[in-house]
Order: structure tokens, then sequence, then C-alpha cells
């Protein structure tokens, strides 16, 4: 089930050619004939050799063998989602936005009685505990710890290695409160930082707390320009209108999604022998087939709920994209989308860096994962990325335009995104960070860089 606090991307490109980097020469087969149309190809040996005039190869064979074996009723789910996708993208580019007013309202609608299950379990509670006798108190009880299990969730403010104080990292905030003041948004209640190549905005606890979390792989792979985009896209969701992460809605799925979890069918260990052991086996087939029965109801109701969301969730990605450009720049904005395709490619570079260290003798490697060899792993991760080659840079776009569409995802595929920016006036840049700043925040994250290169060469 998916997690109802968004984060920045949603659907990955598929790693692409796994890169274990012999130098790029020029080789003698290159520049030569695409096979299919003839045109010719200036292939580069690293990466997935294709052909930008017919698309030949554009999906390697391996992986569209994979897309093969779906079956027709996934296929048919992902054609209407991206049908659907497509058409919202229309509309938002002919100003005709707004119709998704009604969607939030049935949400918001279908929420009361996710709402309304804790409220009467909680009260029939509390009254068979004031008004029953002992073997009814007894079951008011029972009641109140079922009502404390339903409970809407908020989130928690999170602690442990990546929260970042205001004391710990004074610039970070200090450049996120002029992207928050920029748009009119409220200051970001805590920063953390983890090892995702992502990042996303998340409201907690009764306090409604914003939390934003900044992936560091992301992070480290942005310019200074990209980085304020990346800032102004996830403080924008504080102001773009997206009801999912609102206490009523947002608390509402993730009760959704809890009482799923806690009511699906799981693998259970069986003991016993011969007869014990048949009647273990029949009870927890049953015991399954009931549960999977009664965990069908949230798991139905959480995904009308993503359906009747997604779209204007969608529409407000596209808004907090628009909210990006303004402080940082469209260029800039374009920049951060254009790398968030580069995942799979970053994640290349800490395996290959991972199975480096890992061929050493012992005691090299305990040196590189406590030493300065970890820290490595950020210049390399800046230059892979830097040499990827426009012609692997367009291929991955293109291939965003057939997998951003294979579920409803929380955020639009991204050469959607990147199209929508570009058909706009281009906006400069209303919030800086000059050189000095960037260099203290570097400082700040210092720390954390090191940690988390650890965390993810030992992986
Ligand atoms: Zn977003
Ligand atoms: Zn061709």
């Amino acid at each position: 089930m998916p997690n109802p606090a968004a984060s920045l991307s949603s659907a990955p490109a598929p790693a692409p050619a796994p890169a274990p980097s012999p130098p790029p020469s020029a080789s003698s087969d290159r520049p030569r004939p695409c096979p299919a149309c003839s045109a010719a190809i200036d292939p580069d040996p690293r990466f997935t050799a294709w052909c930008p005039a017919c698309e030949w190869n554009l999906v390697p064979a391996e992986e569209a063998a994979e897309e093969c074996a779906k079956n027709a009723k996934v296929v048919a789910r992902e054609r209407a989602a991206s049908e659907r996708t497509e058409r919202l993208f229309e509309e938002v580019v002919a100003g005709r936005t707004g119709t998704t007013r009604r969607d939030w309202l049935a949400a918001s609608a279908l929420a009361a009685p996710v709402h309304a299950v804790t409220v009467v379990v909680a009260g029939a509670a509390l009254w068979l505990l004031v008004t029953g006798n002992t073997p009814l108190r007894c079951l008011g009880a029972l009641l109140l710890a079922v009502a404390f299990l339903l409970r809407p969730r908020l989130g928690r403010v999170p602690s442990g290695a990546g929260v970042l104080s205001r004391a710990d990292a004074p610039a970070l905030y200090g450049l996120a409160d002029r992207v928050a003041a920029e748009l009119g948004a409220p200051p970001v209640g805590v920063i953390r930082v983890d090892e995702d190549f992502n990042a996303s905005m998340a409201v907690v606890g009764l306090r409604r707390t914003s939390v934003l979390t900044l992936g560091l792989p992301l992070w480290e792979a942005l310019d200074d320009r990209q980085r304020i985009a990346l800032l102004g896209h996830e403080i924008a969701h504080r102001v773009n209108g997206d009801n999912r992460r609102g206490l009523w809605l947002g608390s509402a799925m993730r009760a959704l999604a809890h009482w799923y979890d806690l009511a699906r069918p799981r693998e259970r260990t069986r003991g016993g022998y011969g007869v014990v052991a048949l009647l273990s086996l029949i009870g927890d087939y049953l015991g399954n087939a009931f549960l999977h029965l009664v965990s069908r109801l949230p798991y139905r109701a959480y995904l009308l709920l993503d359906r009747l969301t997604a779209r204007a969730g969608q529409e407000a990605e596209y808004r907090a994209d628009g909210l990006g450009a303004r402080v940082a720049s469209s260029e800039a904005a374009g920049g951060l989308l254009r790398t968030l395709l580069l995942g799979p490619a970053a994640g290349t570079v800490t395996m290959r860096l991972r199975a480096e260290i890992q061929s050493r003798p012992r005691s090299g490697r305990r040196d590189a994962a406590a030493g300065p060899d970890a820290d490595a792993l950020w210049p390399q991760l800046r230059e892979h990325l830097a040499a990827i080659p426009p012609l692997e840079r367009e291929r991955l776009l293109r291939r965003s335009r057939q997998d951003g569409h294979a579920v409803d995802a929380s955020h639009p595929p991204t050469h959607l995104r990147l199209a929508l920016i570009a058909q706009r006036p281009p906006l400069p840049a209303t919030v800086t960070c000059p050189r000095s700043e960037a260099t203290t925040i570097a400082a700040e994250l210092a720390p954390h860089r090191t940690r988390i290169a650890r965390t993810l060469l030992a992986g």
C-alpha cells in the first residue's frame, strides 16, 4: 500500500545499464547505423545504445520482456491511468483546473465514516465502562483498547540521527525560512536528512509540525540553485492546497493503511506433528481467509480515497513545481526535475563503491568504512552524474514518458512536469544563496554526509 506522505518523485525510472565504467573511448564501431531505421547513431559504450530517431532499444530487451509479462488487466489499468494523467496535463496547460473541488469534497465525505468508526467504538467503550456491570465493563475496556488501535494516525515528530535542530543548522533553516517567507508558507518545523534519492514534506502530530526530509544523495547531486528549487517544491506543499496531507483526510488515509496492516493475513510458523499440524494448518487457512475478507474493506476504501485525491494531488504537484520555479527560477526547477531522473544512476555509484570496498582485504575494508573513504562517495556521485552524456539523459527522459504512467502515482510523470515548466514564461530566481552561505550549509551537513555515506556503503 502506498504511503500517504508523498515524496518528491514517485516513479523512479528503471536502472540504466550498470556502468562498470571503462573509460569513454571513441571505439571503432561508433558511429554506426541504427539496426531499425539506419539513422547514424553514436552510442557511448558506457550506456545503453539506442536510436533517438526511431527509439530503437529505448527500453532494452530484458526490461521490455518484463513489460510483456504483465497481464492484460494490469496493462489496461496502466493505460487508463496514463490517459487520466495526460488529460489532466492538458487541462492544467489550458488553465482549466478547479474541477477537482468536487473530488476533494467526495474524499472528505468518505473520510467521515473512517473517523466515525473510531468515535463510535470509543463512545461505546466509555458508555459500557460508566454504566455497565462488571462483565460489561470488561467488554468496555476491551473496546477502549480497540478504539486505541483504530485511532486516527497523526504521525510523529521524528527524532534520531537524521534530525537537524535549528541550533545545529542555522544556515540551512535560514535558507528554508527565506523560501517559506517568499511562498507565504509557515516556517519549516523540523528538517531531517536521510539516505534516499528523494525529498518529502509531511505534517505530523497534534500540533501539526511540518517535517521536511531531504535525501542527502539527491541534495548532493544538485547545485545551489536546484537545492532552492527543491526546498521551494517541498515547502510549497504547505500552500498548494494538497489536502491529502491535511488533518482530516491525511489521518483518515493513514488510519486505513494502518487498519489494513492490522488485518492483513500473515504467514505463521507451524508447529507440531500429525493431527496437530493438520489442525493448525486448517486453522491458519480459515483464519487467513477471514482476515483476507476483513482487510479488503480498508484496502478498498484506501484505494478509493487515493483514486479520488490522485487527480487533485497531481494538480497540487504541478502547482508546487510552479512555486519552486518562482523561488529558484524556471531553469533551476527544470534542472531539479532532470536530476530526479538520475536516481538509478546514483544507485549504481553507491553499489560500485560498496563492491570495491568489499573486495579489499579485511583491514582495508574496515578503514574504508570508518575513514575518509566513506566521504569519497559524494564527489564520485557528483562526477558520475555530471559525466552522464546528453544522449543518455534524453533516453531517461523519454523512458519516463512510458514508466511514469505505470501507476496513478502521487506525482505526475517527470516529463510532463518538465513540459509544464517549459510551457510557461521563464521565471527568474527570487531567493538566492550566496556562495558563503552554501559553504556554511555544507559544513552543517558534513557529519550527516559521513554518517549516511557509511550507512550506504555498509548496505
Ligand atoms: Zn511534491
Ligand atoms: Zn533508428
